[in-house]
């Protein structure tokens, strides 16, 4: 597909896929219509991009349909130059997208070729402060904790203790908990040391694997 045709595509995408489902956040909507989400598809289902759904980026892992990584960062309330985590990198268009409304992102990964071409991509599409790095993310990432805010891209079968400890007061927490095929997604805020929690919608996420997740 010839570069216009993906840029029609991604407008597209932004009002039938977003706008209509009530994604209102203006920085989430700009971010969505400036990212190019076929710099993060591989290359055989580029043409796929814009699609309604999620798609295989390789080793078994999926990216995320559009509508679902827009309401995960919607969720996330990010103001400029909060500290972000993400968990699960795949493609690195979330952390993609976080980088462009203003958060500095950490995205931690599980698989080496994927961090590889997270790194890649997120470079490729002009990313370069996307700091990604290969580790078990569910014990989240003590070195830059506190965190305004978490997010993690892969179901999980309850929330990992760490990520609630390594959030700043008024954080937010974006994470799908359930069985290894359908989860809630849910919001947590930590207020005060204590964490209040939202169930926001059903989801299906690729399974969190590692210490406070799934076993391998
Ligand atoms: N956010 C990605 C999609 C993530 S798919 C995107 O925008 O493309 C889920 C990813 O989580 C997979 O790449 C998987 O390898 C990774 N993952 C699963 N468990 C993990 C863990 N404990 N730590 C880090 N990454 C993990």
């Amino acid at each position: 597909m010839k570069e216009n045709n993906f840029e029609q595509s991604r407008r597209d995408m932004v009002e039938t896929q977003l706008k209509r489902r009530g994604i209102d956040s203006p920085k989430v909507l700009e971010a969505f219509l400036n990212v190019p989400r076929e710099n993060f598809i591989p290359e055989k289902s580029r043409k796929y991009a814009y699609n309604d759904s999620p798609l295989p980026v390789g080793y078994g892992q999926t990216i995320s349909q559009p509508y679902i990584v827009a309401l995960m960062t919607q969720l996330l309330e990010i103001k400029k130059n909060d500290k972000v985590l993400e968990i699960g990198s795949g493609s690195g268009y979330q952390a993609a997208i976080l980088s462009f409304i203003g958060a500095k992102v950490f995205s931690v990964e599980r698989i080496k070729e994927l961090r590889e071409i997270a790194r890649s991509n997120c470079e490729n599409a002009g990313f370069t402060d996307v700091a990604v790095v290969e580790g078990d993310g569910t014990l989240g990432f003590k070195g830059h904790a506190p965190f305004d805010a978490i997010i993690v891209t892969a179901g999980a079968p309850f929330v990992p203790d760490p990520l609630k400890e390594q959030l700043v007061d008024g954080g937010r927490l974006v994470i799908p908990v359930g069985s290894s095929f359908f989860q809630d997604l849910l919001r947590i805020r930590k207020i005060k040391n204590k964490y209040e929690e939202e169930r926001i919608c059903g989801c299906m996420f690729v399974p969190l694997i590692g210490k406070h997740g799934w076993s391998n």
